[in-house]
């Protein structure tokens, strides 16, 4: 064989190679829910009621932490009266309505309501475990800025969420750049 058949099939080689890795990336679950909660642009201002103070510090770095690995500002945690989400307790009435649509509702972990206003509300139903407290938190944000599960890798967003480890769980980063283009273009 000449050397200009076997550069050539190298390189053939190299480009079947690279349409392979492209298709498998591709493969993957999808990144968004099929129904997100409907929140205009962003950043997703989020607000915390006063009966999940206790979590403040848990709920500030879970923000910072998507923020972080989206590289730009997905969330922004302002009042709750200002709030386009709010985190709150599990409760009867979600968005102060029995209309309110369910979405992705888990009842025992936490669950989503979209409010038909531009507004949604994230409820959550026990945080007692501190080795999954601080993934459920994660795992409602990823949620509440339109991200499905994702089975594809070591994900934040898988079903259920992963305990605590180190590094703390977090998104792949297909999904962490999928919030990025979303949320900050
Ligand atoms: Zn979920």
């Amino acid at each position: 064989m000449s050397k200009r058949v076997i550069a050539y099939g190298a390189a053939g080689l190299v480009t079947l190679m690279a349409l392979v890795a492209v298709y498998v990336d591709h493969r993957r679950e999808p990144v968004w829910l099929e129904n997100p909660p409907q929140l205009g642009q962003g950043p997703i201002l989020v607000g915390i009621s006063p009966g999940l103070k206790e979590h403040e510090g848990d709920i500030l770095m879970a923000i910072a932490q998507v923020n972080d690995e989206a590289h730009c500002t997905v969330f922004s945690l302002t009042t709750e009266s200002n709030a386009k989400v709010v985190l709150k307790w599990l409760d009867t009435e979600a968005c102060g309505t029995t209309r309110a649509k369910p979405l992705d509702v888990k009842k025992h972990v936490e669950g989503m309501w979209d409010c038909k206003n531009g507004r949604a509300e994230v409820q959550f139903a026990d945080l007692a475990d501190p080795q999954l407290r601080y993934p459920i938190i994660v795992h409602a944000l990823g949620h509440v800025a339109g991200l499905a599960h994702d089975f594809s890798g070591p994900s934040v967003m898988r079903d259920p969420p992963p305990p605590m480890g180190q590094p703390a769980p977090g998104l792949t980063p297909q999904d962490a750049g999928a919030l990025k283009g979303r949320w900050c273009p």
